[in-house]
């Protein structure tokens, strides 16, 4: 018994059904004993529907107007579930952003939560009822309405549950939980029971769709568990929490996968002190993220320098480096967007060595190269053409036995 925080969004609330169900759920919690306040996003494509009608409209789209508009959705969905829980006897009180005093930085569209006052929120929850907060939004310190950035619901829950010290955030979702890999990938694939703070944010960073990487960084920040589970059959789902230091770490947890990134290759740079310094400092002038690097052994003093950024910064990159190449002297600079990055996860990694030989092992087995690699104490990432993505992803599945 205790304060559980509840998230729902997009499916799990698409429709009147939905609704019903999810306040049958958050009534069956409270019989259990619990005390429960829940964060719910707009109903199923609402918020993408806002954004197109917006592009529909105008050219023009200042951030305070797109946040004005962005938080109908989730003012919807509040409200119809107040009205759902009320039927079934539940009394329940939906709050905005601002009324639960999430209060944000000034930055439209990508705003930082500041401070959760909850007030009206503890005085719901004295006086019996169950808070329901639109997720996503706040207020900002000129008191405009601010939002989180898109899956930001993730973030008010968990921001919620840290400001009332909840027992648990649970975040329903249309899976079951968390995954050794994408089960559209390998069918075999299991559920995990538990995972550590550190190794879902590995996850995020490399594939994992959910929940939003922000929201699972707030959470190890604050010390708050999640569990993540589905609001289509209410099992148990995963267990997010610190790493347990009485328990082994598995030595592989996880093989993730992400196409969302390309390659840029800087040919024939002469090998001296400062050229990597001045290239990297013009992509992040441009705030451009960088994840994989490989500089090559010089021939006759020159050599040839790839990195990985997200897709969508290709064109940029490559105008920067394009820009920057006669000052560094360098040949060519190319572009690639036909590479994806495959990586395995995992705590224990940090003693178990023989892991990355495994993985090189077992990918030079299926024929497939390795472009670029990066690490981290309880990671490892290669990027392979997009083509060899899903058998890497299987294979490696299969020789750290994950299923
Ligand atoms: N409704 C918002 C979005 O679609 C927030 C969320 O889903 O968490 O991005
Ligand atoms: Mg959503």
């Amino acid at each position: 018994m205790g304060l559980v925080v509840q998230k729902f969004g997009g499916t799990s609330v698409a429709d009147a059904d939905r609704m019903r169900e999810v306040a049958d759920h958050i009534a069956r919690t409270r019989r259990q004993g619990h005390q429960v306040v829940v964060a719910i996003s707009a109903m199923g494509k609402t918020t993408d529907d806002l954004i197109r009608l917006a592009q529909d409209v105008s050219r023009v789209r200042p951030g305070r107007e797109m946040d004005m508009l962005l938080t109908a959705g989730e003012r919807v969905s509040m409200a119809l579930l107040c009205m759902a829980l009320s039927e079934r006897g539940v009394p329940a009180a939906s709050f905005t952003g601002s009324q639960a005093g999430i209060i944000t930085d000034t930055t439209h569209m990508k705003a930082k939560i500041l401070e959760v006052r909850g007030d009206r929120i503890r005085q719901a929850l004295a006086a019996g009822q169950v808070p329901v907060v639109a997720g996503f939004q706040g207020v900002s310190q000129t008191r405009d309405i601010t939002t989180l950035g898109r899956g930001g619901t993730d973030t008010t829950a968990v921001a919620l549950a840290a400001a009332l010290g909840a027992a648990v955030c649970e975040i329903y979702t249309d899976v079951t939980g968390i995954f050794t890999a994408d089960p559209r990938i390998v069918p075999s694939a299991r559920r995990l029971g538990r995972v550590s703070f550190e190794e879902l944010l590995e996850m995020t960073a490399t594939g994992c769709p959910k929940p939003a990487m922000r929201a699972v960084e707030f959470a190890r920040n604050h010390g708050v568990p999640l569990h993540i589970r589905s609001s289509f059959t209410w099992e148990p789902g995963t267990w997010v929490k610190e790493e347990d230091p009485s328990m082994e770490q598995a030595i592989v947890s996880a093989v993730t996968h992400d196409a969302s990134e390309a390659k840029v290759t800087v040919t024939g740079v002469p090998d001296r002190p400062g050229v990597a310094a001045r290239l990297f400092r013009g992509l992040a002038d441009r705030a451009i993220n960088v994840d994989m690097i490989v500089q090559n052994a010089s021939i006759h003093g020159l050599t040839d320098i790839s990195f990985s950024v997200p897709k969508d910064d290709l064109a940029q990159s490559l105008e920067v480096a394009r820009a920057l190449a006669p000052e560094i002297g360098a040949t060519d600079v190319l572009g690639d967007l036909d590479v994806a990055r495959v990586s395995l996860i995992g705590a224990g990694m940090r003693t178990h060595p023989g892991v990355t030989a495994t993985m090189f092992e077992t990918l030079a087995a299926n024929d497939i190269n390795i472009e670029m690699i990066s690490t981290s104490s309880i990671r490892i990432s290669c990027m392979v053409r997009t083509g060899a993505m899903e058998e890497a992803v299987q294979a490696l599945h299969d020789a750290f036995k994950l299923s």
